[in-house]
């Protein structure tokens, strides 16, 4: 698998975790876009939101406790921002799913 997340999550290439468990891994974005910038991703290669399938349910479910896990780690309390890409028009550049966690400022909505 060429996949650069499943690379990341295998070891191969180096990242900075964060978080780990059965079924996901956390580490630091490389081009953070707030004091605190996280993907979540699950170990199970999926290639985006719209390739789940009904078993990856409850999967769906585990990424977001792990962010609220990691939100806790980092004290996050005055509140941050979870985002999913999805695709070209979602801005999807890795087509590995993941869940982008960001805090640490105030952030501005409508999104770009
Ligand atoms: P997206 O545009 O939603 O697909 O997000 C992909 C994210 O992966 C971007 O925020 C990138 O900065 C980040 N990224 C790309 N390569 C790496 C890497 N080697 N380590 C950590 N984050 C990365
Ligand atoms: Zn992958």
């Amino acid at each position: 698998m060429s996949c650069l997340f499943c690379k990341i999550i295998d070891g191969s290439i180096p990242s900075t975790r964060v978080y780990e468990d059965e079924h996901c891994t956390a580490f630091a974005d490389i081009h953070p876009q707030a004091p605190v910038h996280v993907l979540v991703v699950p170990r199970k290669h999926i290639g985006s939101l719209a390739e789940g399938v009904t078993e990856d349910i409850t999967l769906f479910g585990h990424l977001l406790g792990a962010v609220t896990e990691i939100a806790r780690q980092k004290g996050l309390t005055n509140g941050y921002r979870t985002v999913i890409n999805t695709g070209d028009d979602g801005g999807q550049t890795v087509a590995h799913l993941h869940l982008h966690l960001l805090g640490g400022r105030a952030m501005h909505w409508p999104p770009g």
